[in-house]
């Protein structure tokens, strides 16, 4: 029987969520077993582009070109994609930039502080474009499975791979989510 397929990738955000995932320790080895892995950033695969994957995870928020396009790339080739982390369902960390004046910030962060490199803002056109506004995923193609948390526990995550592999609905008792 062919194994399901599994695929992740990380956009704006720490990779703490991807660090909880490894917290599953054991519980991630089991799973590593079930599945055909296609790419993941705590993995030596690199993105070869896999097409058709089953289950396709998003840590982080969509913050710029780059990140849009990895999201859009996600979902075209999973059958079920999930947000991973509060960054991916509602924005997060990465968001708190969408209440900031950008051409302040920037202006701050490599023209005013002492840290600046060349005292210029960066402006190669090999450079990913901000998006005006931090995104969540849902913001910018369908989800199909939200798992909050910042980061979720590895027993949150576990619970709700283990139902999406198996082909069933996630149910997360409301104790396990991790609300703060
Ligand atoms: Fe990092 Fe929290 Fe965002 Fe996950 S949800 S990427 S742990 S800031």
């Amino acid at each position: 029987m062919a194994k399901v397929t599994l695929s992740s990738d990380w956009l704006a955000g720490c990779a703490g969520c991807h660090m909880s995932m490894l917290d599953m320790d054991e519980r991630l080895l089991d799973i590593l077993q079930q599945v055909d892995l296609r790419s993941s950033p705590i993995t030596d695969l690199k993105h070869p582009d896999p097409e058709g994957v089953t289950v396709g995870v998003l840590e982080g928020a969509v913050a710029n070109s780059a990140t849009e396009e990895v999201a859009r790339r996600m979902r075209d080739r999973s059958k079920i994609l999930v947000a991973l982390g509060d960054c991916a369902v509602f924005g997060g960390v990465p968001a708190m930039r969408n209440h900031l004046c950008i051409k302040a910030a920037l202006q701050r962060a490599y023209i005013e502080t002492e840290s600046t490199v060349n005292g210029h803002i960066p402006d190669d056109p090999e450079l990913a474009t901000m998006l005006p506004q931090v995104k969540a995923v849902d913001q910018v193609v369908p989800v199909d499975a939200y798992i909050p948390g910042c980061p979720p526990s590895a027993d949150t995550i576990h619970s709700v791979l283990v139902k999406l592999l198996k082909g069933e609905k996630p149910q997360v008792p409301p104790e396990k989510l991790d609300w703060h």
